[in-house]
């Protein structure tokens, strides 16, 4: 609705009719080699787990050139998913820029990119059983990068009250149990998340968030080639297939299962991992 006294121009209609053009062309990002990825994976073999209980958060490292595999188990559940350089816990996973690099939802060969100064990508999708989604009718898709992670501020603003549960206090507490950074530093290493198996979109007439029932079933997996050291935390979000509601115990939740894989020795002896942004950091001062 217009605010007041402004009146739409007579070349309203011209001006709305202006193409868009994409902000980041990405034709210039370094090429994944996706297919020597997939290659190394077939003969990866499973070294780690940990499973991610519903309504918490665990940890997990990956080193480079490992991949790791989130899988819904037991029922349809969507996971927060934080990422941080292991070397380096100030690294960590840069939700927007990948959002302006590759989109509002991320699949097969695209990547998780990390914050500045490094801007570089931290994991490559190599695989997606639900890559089969696509764009629905109402602009949902899968894994997206535009939410930002359930918290307790946000719902105490909105509905009052003090809930735990919330994937950002998972994140904080289990962050803080595996490092040993106590619970109110821990909380700034906190991030806004890749949403994987979340369905979520943008309603076209009023542009608001929203989220639907993931079409997640058990056995369906997201897995990632891990391109530096990794510490990663995952929340299984109490909103569980995020069909109604989040941030309180009413959805049915289900745990998640993180599962690490090795390449077999000597596959990745041509392999460069990938080096920090080059920019140079001046920013024209003299
Ligand atoms: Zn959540």
């Amino acid at each position: 609705m217009p605010a007041i006294g402004i009146t739409s121009p007579e070349d309203a209609a011209v001006r709305r009719a202006v193409k868009p053009v994409i902000c980041y062309p990405n034709k210039t990002l370094p090429k994944v080699p996706l297919a020597f990825y997939q290659s190394v994976r077939q003969s990866a073999k499973k070294i780690d787990e940990c499973l991610v209980p519903a309504r918490a958060a665990n940890c997990f490292v990956v080193p480079e050139g490992h991949f790791f595999r989130i899988t819904s188990i037991e029922g349809p559940q969507v996971g927060d998913l934080n990422l941080w350089n292991s070397d380096n816990l100030n690294e960590r996973f840069y939700s927007g820029k990948t959002r302006a690099l590759h989109g509002s939802h991320i699949t097969v060969g695209e990547r998780m990119w990390s914050g500045f100064p490094a801007l570089r990508p931290m994991a490559t999708i190599t695989d997606d059983s639900l890559s089969w989604y696509g764009m629905d009718e109402y602009g949902g898709s899968v894994h997206d990068v535009i939410g930002t992670r359930c918290d307790p501020y946000t719902n105490n603003l909105l509905s009052g009250g003090q809930y735990h549960h919330c994937c950002h206090s998972n994140l904080t507490r289990a962050f803080s149990d595996f490092t040993g950074i106590q619970l109110s530093d821990a909380e700034h290493y906190i991030h806004d998340v890749l949403n994987v198996f979340m369905c979520t979109g943008f309603t076209r007439d009023t542009g608001q968030y929203f989220m639907k029932a993931s079409p997640v079933r058990p056995g369906d997996y997201l897995e990632f080639f891990a391109e530096i050291n990794l510490f990663g935390a995952l929340s299984a979000c109490p909103g569980g297939d995020c069909s109604s509601e989040h941030s309180s115990d009413a959805a049915s939740c289900y745990p998640l299962l993180v599962e690490v894989f090795a390449p077999q020795p000597g596959l990745l002896d041509d392999w460069v991992k990938p080096p920090v942004n080059a920019y140079d950091r001046t920013h024209g001062a003299d």
